[in-house]
């Protein structure tokens, strides 16, 4: 019994719990707290926690460097900023050439070309763009037999619509055209 009391008595120093050692173990410094409102820029009073002019919230104090590294950042924002500012206001989208070619692509352009009306050029595009999917079709891979067996239909089925629109295009072409020939 008076073991016990002794015990007691030689380790008085140690925490009541585990629990609160651990606490007391993992429990951060106090962090260095900013010398100076962000806001209003008035000096803390010692040890408050809010500014006495403004009523902010003290920040904790920033690291030098921390705050290099925050001044490169912004310093590189702001050189992008301006770099794109600098590209907007040099770019005037009215002025942008195109290169020559792509007024080929113009649709009056390819109808003048080809000499087919506008339907029947309509026609055709969907006719060629029938003849791609019929293409596309072929890289599809059959792993049964069922599969290929769809595939020679999807296949068969955009050859018709290619057909069927040729044939749609050479029907609506106008009686001038037909004339010149
Ligand atoms: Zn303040």
């Amino acid at each position: 019994m008076s073991e016990v009391v002794q015990e007691t008595h030689q380790e008085f120093w140690r925490p009541p719990s585990p629990v609160a050692a651990e606490e007391m173990v993992v429990r951060e410094p106090v962090p260095a707290m900013a010398e100076a409102c962000p806001r209003c820029g008035t000096e803390f009073l010692l040890g408050s926690r809010f500014c006495h002019t403004c009523g902010g919230r003290r920040p904790e104090a920033v690291s030098a460097e921390a705050r290099a590294d925050a001044a490169v950042i912004a310093g590189l924002w702001k050189q992008a900023v301006s770099w794109m500012h600098s590209v907007g206001a040099g770019v005037s989208w009215s002025k942008i050439q195109f290169p020559s070619w792509l007024r080929y692509l113009h649709f009056h352009e390819i109808k003048s070309w080809v000499g087919l009306s506008t339907a029947s050029l309509i026609a055709f595009l969907i006719g060629i763009g029938c003849v791609a999917g019929a293409l596309l079709v072929g890289l599809l891979t059959a792993k049964t037999y069922v599969d290929w067996q769809a595939i020679q239909f999807y296949r068969a089925e955009w050859l018709l619509a290619a057909t069927a629109s040729f044939v749609a295009g050479i029907l609506l072409r106008k009686p001038s055209d037909r004339d010149s020939d």
